[in-house]
């Protein structure tokens, strides 16, 4: 179901979201290629914060979101496990 951002608050990172303005390859790179370019992107997005918590909270598992890798999201993951 589409979420309405206008709407729903806790989407209003959505809204400002850079990547919109960059294709889906650009935060969905094959395998093995960099993430170098779309990190930097989200490191000027103002939604960063909400976007990587969206991300972990959802178990998004594949492409860049809120400048984590999936590898780096799951990392985090694993550390907040062992910490709990
Ligand atoms: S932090 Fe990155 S992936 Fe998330 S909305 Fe911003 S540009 Fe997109």
């Amino acid at each position: 179901m589409p979420i309405n951002t206008a709407t729903d608050p806790a989407f209003a990172w959505q809204e400002t979201a850079l990547c919109a303005q960059a294709g889906p390859e650009f935060f969905f790179p094959a395998p093995g290629s960099s993430t170098r370019e779309a990190k930097q992107l989200c490191n000027a997005c103002e939604g960063r914060q909400a976007c990587l918590e969206y991300a972990l909270d959802n178990d998004e598992r594949f492409g860049v979101w809120g400048g984590l890798s999936e590898k780096e999201r799951e990392r985090l993951r694993r550390v907040g496990r062992e910490q709990a």
